[in-house]
């Protein structure tokens, strides 16, 4: 027979399972010799066998409970129920993950009309003592009878009006002793039957009351929205009552032993002469900072220190303390993991490396990538003073300025005008997905975490607050209401997705800090990842950024955003439209100059480093005016009938464009193809790599560029293409007489490029997947379609369980990659593989390339840190389950 309950200086404090957290941490704290008040753990298997019986406490269970409360009297040297020298205890529940204010407690049971007056002689202090009875009346008849608290309530502030008192302080003893006679009342009336005098009895009540708890609406929400197992259940600690109110030489406080702000190791908290545990929390007095303690009573803060020191030695790890002191005795009632902001963690994390608490593979592990993605946001100025009008869920990190429009279409109006919004709505839908792109954050009245708005700017990595259901939004009005502020729309209004709350006007922003520990757990990250982590960056001063954040190269460099810079799109066109030969290669010339610089300022940045480089991918009329614009000013300039000439060349270039549409143009003339249709547009591209390179060659310098060949779905695709474009790789070599190390390689994002792999890796040094194509060919989703569209019902009725181009399909798409890599290699061992794809900077799918063995992961410049830290946990992670394997 398992035991049922265990004494604190008995239970196995490594085993919150059994014992909940708080019971193993009252176990431990005991066992390292600390101060913790007598008491005892009934396990969480207990709670299990209540719940499996339909709501029974285990028949064993009172007869051992009545034995282990008798040891407890021996050890205190009190009494149960007793006249004289009262025993009283608290009942707290605790599980092994932490439901903060889930479940209840229940202080100071065993007071009863006998044990009251030894309460009252023990402390010479009579108000006191009725008024710990009144309180735990109220309770037990609020948490173990069910009674509504208003009733409480409603009696107590009956009284106090009937005296006259303002404040709980003003009430007297003989008052307390009345209230207490009301609840008993009340009692009555509701229950039928008289408040339970007898301790056994109460203890029971309150055992149960616990068991009860695990499973109220709130904390069964509460488990569903984190995600914990409904079947940890919540072990009861009994733990014998100290008093922090019986003088000027007791208290209570909590403390963080480092502080869980900043990280800064130094002792943070609060402490509050002469009151019970919970008067810290709730604000009724205003407690001393930790720091004045030390003023005030050295000899506690000393104590303190070396508790919270021994603590943390134990744990290796920050802990957040709640202690009392009874009459000068110091005493321990919880210790725990304390949680801290991301900054803090980072801090934390590092120091304990360095102090040797940790090990530096630890320092890295303790550190999420979702810890260092909340810190690369923009924050709200912590020194500003604005004016908070409104508070609602912290859906998504970050801050936010903007004007406030009330609609999507509106969003993307000013979005294109490059004026900064927030879009306000009672909540969001697929449609409003283009003014979520075009607003800078989003605040919703309505909706929870897991809301379309909150779901949707998580994934996007834009700030957003939600469910903040003080405002009053009038969509007619264009206006919304909260606390008699009025704001209209086009009115600037800051959001805080980190706090939750809203700013009237423009808060003062600032940008993402990145302190020296950040930096220091970055570099410890890199000595344990495998995989590479590159940048996908197209602009030098990209480029530049990607190498700050740690960038080993360049993963994917696209060359048409430089077709389309204001002064570049003309020579495009003239290229595009040319009627005769000569016209074309001359801008084909001015185009190259251009493209040469572009390569020349990237490859310089990345000096030494790999820069693969993809040759132009989207289809041609994508660099041409819209069909259908061009149309309308066509028929416009028929019906006007002025400027004949103008209307000539409108209609030119529309039968050009018209002759260029294409039925979908995704799977149309573009990549590879354009290439072999249009073989001088790539030859140029060619040319200015290699002439950059050479020239930075001639300097001195280390360029490496890598051309990656696009939309490769046939290896004769890749053949054509790459003899064609190395000679005149070779002859640029030739001319400058100089050497550059390059590869040639191709992109695989057409299902077909992996399942023959083996046949293309012979014309190709590196692989890249483009994951994002791969996916939508993969699973013949357009991307922007899906997103818009449908994706969101597909993951809300769980036909998805993910957004497959946020984190990778390991099963559909995953399986296309490893087949591409097994056949790739298969072929050409020293093959260089990565991803390309924005997948390349989300934990989860870096987990996954890790695996499949690749080189690198490429990603934006600002997610470089977050993938770093990925990578290396992917690493980390690996070496355990293998560990795990040999064990
Ligand atoms: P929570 O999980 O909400 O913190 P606790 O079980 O820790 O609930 O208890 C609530 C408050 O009562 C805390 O301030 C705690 O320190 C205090 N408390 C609990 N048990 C005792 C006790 N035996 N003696 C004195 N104070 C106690
Ligand atoms: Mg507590
Ligand atoms: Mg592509």
């Amino acid at each position: 027979m398992a035991k049922n309950l265990y004494f604190f200086d008995e239970g196995d404090g490594s085993n919150k399972k059994l014992l909940g957290g708080k019971g193993a941490g009252l176990c431990t704290m005991a066992q390292l010799g600390l101060p913790v008040p007598p008491g005892f753990v009934i396990t969480t298997e207990v709670c299990r066998r209540y719940y499996e019986s339909g709501g029974k406490l285990p028949g064993e269970l009172m007869n051992e409970v009545g034995a282990a409360m008798q040891k407890l009297e021996k050890l205190t040297d009190k009494h149960f129920g007793d006249l004289n020298n009262p025993l009283l205890v608290s009942i707290r529940s605790g599980s092994m993950l932490s439901m903060p204010g889930m479940m209840d407690t229940i202080l100071n049971l065993g007071l009863n009309d006998e044990s009251i007056e030894g309460l009252a002689k023990g402390t010479k202090n009579e108000r006191f003592a009725y008024d710990a009875y009144r309180r735990f009346i109220q309770m037990f008849g609020k948490i173990v009878l069910g009674i509504d608290g208003k009733k409480f309530e409603e009696a107590f502030d009956g009284h106090k009006h009937k005296v006259g008192a303002k404040l709980d302080t003003e009430l007297k003893a003989e008052d307390m002793k009345e209230i207490v006679r009301q609840f008993k009342q009340i009692i009555k009336e509701e229950k039928g039957e008289e408040f339970p005098n007898d301790p056994n009895e109460q203890l029971r009540g309150a055992i149960s009351a616990v068991f009860k708890s695990w499973n109220t609406k709130r904390a069964k929400e509460y488990r569903e929205f984190y995600k914990i197992p409904h079947d940890l259940y919540t072990a009861v600690n009994v733990v014998t009552m100290v008093f922090g109110n019986m003088g000027p030489d007791s208290g209570t406080g909590v403390a963080f032993t480092r502080n869980p702000a900043t990280g800064k190791k130094a002792l943070f908290g609060e402490f509050l002469f002469n009151a019970q545990g919970e008067d810290v929390v709730a604000g009724v007095r205003t407690p001393l900072r930790i720091a004045e303690l030390e003023e005030k009573s050295p000899q506690l803060y000393q104590q303190l220190i070396e508790i919270v020191g021994k603590l943390e030695q134990h744990y290796r790890e920050m802990q957040d303390v709640e202690f009392t002191v009874e009459q000068g005795k110091f005493y321990m009632l919880q210790t725990r993991a304390g949680k801290r902001t991301a900054q803090s963690a980072v801090k934390i994390a590092v120091e304990m490396a360095e102090e040797g608490l940790i090990t530096r593979k630890e320092a890295v592990l303790r550190i999420e990538p979702k810890q260092i993605e909340q810190m690369l946001h923009k924050q709200v100025d912590p020194k500003a003073k604005g004016q908070i009008i409104a508070k609602g869920l912290n859906a998504s990190p970050g801050a936010a300025v903007g004007k406030v429009v009330f609609d999507s279409e509106r969003a993307k109006e000013m979005g294109e005008k490059k004026e900064k919004v927030i879009l306000v709505r009672p909540e969001t839908s697929p449609d409003d997905v283009g003014g979520i792109i075009a607003a800078q954050g989003v605040l919703t009245s309505r909706g929870g975490m897991t809301s379309h708005a909150a779901v949707v700017t998580r994934g996007m990595g834009k700030p957003a607050v939600v469910g903040c259901e003080s405002i009053k939004i009038d969509l007619n009005k264009r206006s919304f209401e909260v606390g008699g502020v009025t704001v209209k729309e086009g009115d600037t209004i800051t959001i805080n997705g980190s706090t939750g709350e809203v700013i009237l006007g423009e808060a003062p922003l600032i940008e993402p800090q990145m302190s020296v520990e950040f930096e220091k757990l970055l570099s410890l990250a890199d000595e344990f990842k495998r995989l590479q982590n590159w940048a996908n960056a197209d602009y030098p001063q990209d480029a530049k950024r990607a190498r700050e954040l740690g960038a080993q190269g360049i993963g994917l460099c696209r060359t048409e955003h430089m077709f389309f810079e204001e002064k570049r799109l003309p020579l495009v066109h003239q290229m595009i439209l040319a009627e005769t030969e000569e016209e074309r290669k001359g801008a084909l010339k001015k185009l190259l100059e251009i493209q040469k610089g572009d390569f020349k300022g990237i490859l310089k940045e990345m000096n030494g480093l790999p820069v693969v480089i993809r040759l132009l991918d989207p289809p041609l009329h994508e660099f041409l005016p819209k069909y259908e614009e061009l149309l309308e000013e066509v028929i416009m300039r028929r019906m006007s009938r002025e400027k004949p000439a103008e209307l000539e060349a409108a209609e030119k270039l529309l039968k050009r464009v018209e002759a260029m549409r294409e039925a979908n143009p995704m799977m149309g003339l573009r990549g590879c193809r354009l290439g072999i249709t249009r073989p001088d547009i790539n030859e140029m591209q060619v040319r200015a790599i290699f002439e950059a390179a050479c020239e930075l060659k001639r300097e001195g310098r280390d360029p490496k560029p890598e051309i990656m060949i696009p939309l490769v779905g046939h290896v004769n695709e890749l053949k054509v293409v790459r003899e064609q474009l190395e000679q005149v790789a070779r002859k640029v070599m030739l001319k400058h007489g100089v050497d550059v190390s390059y590869k040639f390689g191709t992109m695989i994002e057409v299902p077909r490029a992996a399942l023959t792999a083996d046949e293309i890796a012979e014309f190709a040094e590196f692989f890249s997947f483009g994951t994002n194509d791969l996916t939508q060919m993969t699973y013949a989703y357009s991307r922007d379609d899906a997103e818009g569209k449908f994706m969101f019902k597909y993951i809300e009725q769980g036909i998805l369980d993910f957004d497959p181009f946020q984190t990778l399909d390991r099963k559909g798409v995953g399986k296309l990659m490893r087949i591409g890599v097994e056949l790739g290699r298969g072929r050409r061992s020293e093959l260089e593989i990565g991803i390309c794809g924005e997948h390349g900077g989300d934990p989860e799918s870096i987990k996954f390339c890790h695996e499949l063995g690749l080189n690198y992961v490429s990603c934006s410049p600002f997610r470089i840190p977050v993938a770093r830290i990925a990578a290396a946990h992917a690493a980390l992670r690996a070496g355990e389950a293998e560990k795990q394997r040999y064990l």
